[in-house]
């Protein structure tokens, strides 16, 4: 069997893609190696244009390329209500019901002592810096329908500030277990989110 040092590595690369096994890498970097050279050239530009460019929130933790982002400075948008997600791209699945018209907050991640991640790995205490803020009288959990998912969200409700005036909720179950939100279609989500329930202790 022939090997061809540069395309290996182009494969290697592309294998360590989510979702993306050793045969659609190979299949993508002949497709790469058949376009046009600009073609290339553009996609190769897009990547570190994106990782120059983008960065996290510093209120939020969205991906944004302006500070702070488009919405947490949109007074459009109801501050009093906030939607903890674990990803940045949750914020998309989110956006893409039409449903919440509040603001975000990203964990990067969730608790998993197995791999390591603690509270200190994620973005919580920011969380709870912004919630002590007497403005917020709503957080909403919308985080993945897993142990970790469901961990993390205990571990912050323990700490968020008791005050009456504060109402904590989550997503309705209706998403599947284990299924990132992204992947949950609009109206299902939307759906989760306009019949949300009171968060409790014993799930
Ligand atoms: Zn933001």
């Amino acid at each position: 069997m022939i090997t061809i040092e540069p395309i290996n590595r182009l494969t290697t690369q592309l294998a360590r893609l989510p979702g993306i096994g050793q045969k659609t890498a190979q299949r993508l970097a002949y497709h790469i190696l058949d376009v046009p050279p600009a073609q290339a050239q553009e996609l190769a530009e897009a990547i570190l244009s994106a990782r120059r460019d983008v960065h996290s929130c510093p209120v939020c933790g969205t991906y944004t390329d302006v500070t702070p982002c488009a919405i947490c400075t949109d007074e459009g948008r109801d501050g009093s209500v906030l939607c903890v997600v674990c990803e940045a791209r949750d914020v998309l699945a989110m956006e893409r019901t039409r449903e919440f018209r509040g603001k975000y907050h990203v964990l990067h991640g969730v608790l998993s002592p197995m791999d390591g991640i603690g509270p200190s790995d994620l973005h919580i205490n920011s969380l709870l810096e912004r919630v002590a803020n007497p403005s917020v009288k709503e957080v909403i959990f919308a985080l993945r329908a897993t142990i970790e998912g469901d961990t993390t969200g205990y571990y912050i409700f323990k700490k968020l500030p008791r005050r009456d005036e504060i109402t904590i909720s989550t997503l309705a179950k209706g998403i599947a277990i284990g299924n990132d939100l992204e992947y949950t279609d609009e109206l299902t989500l939307g759906r989760s989110l306009v019949n949300r329930v009171k968060f409790s202790l014993n799930g």
